[in-house]
C-alpha cells in the first residue's frame, strides 16, 4: 500500500531505519510504518554522509544514547507537511512538498534565553537529529533511514536540484560548523587565516576563508596527502606541525606578526597551544575540534593579556550558518567537482551500514556515503 506519490514516485507504507544499539552490537533494520498520523514534516532521505562524530559513537569513543538512528549530515525530499504548523526555511519562506532540502542538526524553541542570545544550538528544549534516542512510535530523527520526521523549529534550507547530494549533505554539519567558526573569527577580507586540521572541515575552512576574501590561508596538518588536498582547496601553504619552528613559518604569511585568526579543528591540545602561539597581537582563536574528553591545557594568563588575544569556543551552529554553508557549497562545488569528490569515499546502501562505518573508521578525513 502506497502512502505518498510525488513527481510520479510512489513511496510505500513501510520504510526502514538502521537502529544503533551500542558499540560492537549488531545493527537492527527496524521497519517504520509511515501510515500513522504524525504532526511532523516527512522527508524521504536521498543521502547521508557519515560525520566523524557518528563514527566515534559507533566505535565507542564518544558516548551516545541508545537505541538511536544516527546520521546528521543528510538531505532529502519533502513528501508530507505537518497539519498544525508550517515548515519554513531559515529565511521564513514556506517549504513545499517535493522540495529537496537539508536540515540542521537540531530544532530549537526560539524563545528561551539561549535562543534569544543567538546560540539556539544550546536551546533548553533542543531536539537533536542523529544523536537522540529512537522511539519506535516516532519517525526516525537520523538520516540512516528511509524517512526522517522533522519537528517545528528545525532549520531548513531548500537545495538546488543540480547540487551533488554528497556535497549538499556536508552543509548540515561540517559546512555549517565552518561557517559558524568563520563568523566568530570575524571579517575574513584581507586577513591572514591559519586552519589547524586538514580533514573535511579543514578543507572547507580553507576554501570558505579564501572565498570570503582572506589575504592568505595556511593549513597545519601532519598528513602529507591531506596537506596536498588543503592546497587544492585554496590554502596558500600547508605546514607539517612536526617541522621544527613551524609557527615561525606560519607567522611569515603576515610579515612575521602571526595569523589574524586561527581555527582549531583537530581537538588536539598540542594544536591548541600552537594555534595560540601563531596568533598576532589582538588575534582571535576559534576552537571547534575539542568535542571529546581530553586532559586540561596549561596556558599563561599573562600571554593572553599582554597579547590581547580572544579565544572563542564553538559547538554546532545557528540557522544562519546552515544557509551560509548551503550557499557556499552550492556555488563553489560546481566549478571544481573533481576537488570536492576527494572528500568522499564509496557509497553504501542502508543494508550495508555496518560496512559503511567500518570503512569510515579506517579512512578518517574522507566521508563514507549511505544512500538509504
Ligand atoms: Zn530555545
Ligand atoms: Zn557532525
Amino acid at each position: 500500500m502506497s502512502v505518498f506519490e510525488i513527481d510520479s514516485i510512489v513511496y510505500e507504507r513501510w520504510c526502514r531505519a538502521a537502529v544503533f544499539h551500542g558499540p560492537g552490537l549488531p545493527w537492527e533494520m527496524a521497519p517504520i510504518d509511515l501510515h500513522t498520523e504524525r504532526d511532523e514534516a516527512v522527508v524521504s532521505v536521498e543521502a547521508c554522509t557519515l560525520c566523524s562524530s557518528d563514527v566515534h559513537t559507533v566505535t565507542g569513543r564518544r558516548a551516545g544514547p541508545v537505541p538511536s538512528v544516527l546520521g546528521h549530515e543528510a538531505i532529502g525530499k519533502v513528501v508530507s507537511l505537518p497539519e498544525s504548523w508550517t515548515l519554513v526555511d531559515v529565511a521564513g519562506s514556506p517549504v513545499s512538498v517535493g522540495d529537496r532540502i537539508v536540515w540542521g542538526v537540531a530544532a530549537h524553541c526560539g524563545e528561551c534565553l539561549f535562543c534569544r542570545d543567538g546560540i539556539p544550538q544550546k536551546c533548553v528544549r533542543l531536539v537533536k537529529y542523529g544523536h537522540g534516542v529512537h522511539r519506535p512510535d516516532q519517525l526516525p530523527k537520523g538520516g540512516l533511514a528511509g524517512f526522517v520526521g522533522l519537528v517545528q523549529g528545525t532549520p531548513v534550507v531548500v537545495l538546488d536540484e543540480a547540487t551533488d547530494a554528497r556535497i549538499a549533505c556536508l552543509a548540515a554539519c561540517a559546512g555549517a560548523t565552518v561557517a559558524a567558526a568563520l563568523r566568530l573569527a570575524g571579517d575574513m577580507r584581507g586577513r591572514h587565516i591559519a586552519v589547524f586540521g586538514g580533514g573535511v572541515l579543514g578543507c572547507i575552512a580553507c576554501a570558505m576563508a579564501r572565498d570570503y576574501g582572506a589575504a592568505s590561508v595556511a593549513c597545519v596538518e601532519p598528513d602529507s596527502g591531506r596537506r596536498e588536498r588543503a592546497i587544492a582547496f585554496g590554502a596558500d601553504m600547508a605546514i607539517d606541525p612536526a617541522e621544527p619552528g613551524f609557527e615561525e613559518r606560519l607567522k611569515s604569511m603576515n610579515d612575521g606578526l602571526g595569523a589574524d585568526a586561527c581555527l582549531e579543528i583537530t581537538g588536539a591540545n598540542a594544536a591548541f597551544e600552537a594555534a595560540l602561539k601563531s596568533l598576532r597581537t589582538g588575534g582571535t582563536l576559534v576552537l571547534v575540534g575539542a568535542v571529546y574528553p581530553a586532559g586540561p591545557v596549561a596556558i599563561s594568563q599573562e600571554y593572553i593579556v599582554r597579547r590581547m588575544l580572544t579565544i572563542r569556543g564553538l559547538h554546532n551552529y545557528a540557522p544562519v550558518d546552515l544557509a551560509s554553508a548551503v550557499n557556499f557549497l552550492q556555488n563553489r562545488s560546481k566549478f571544481e567537482p573533481a576537488i570536492w569528490a576527494d572528500l568522499f569515499g564509496p557509497e553504501f546502501p542502508l543494508d550495508e551500514v555496518a560496512a559503511a562505518f567500518a570503512w569510515a573508521a579506517e579512512n578518517p578525513g574522507v566521508r563514507a556515503v549511505v544512500r538509504p
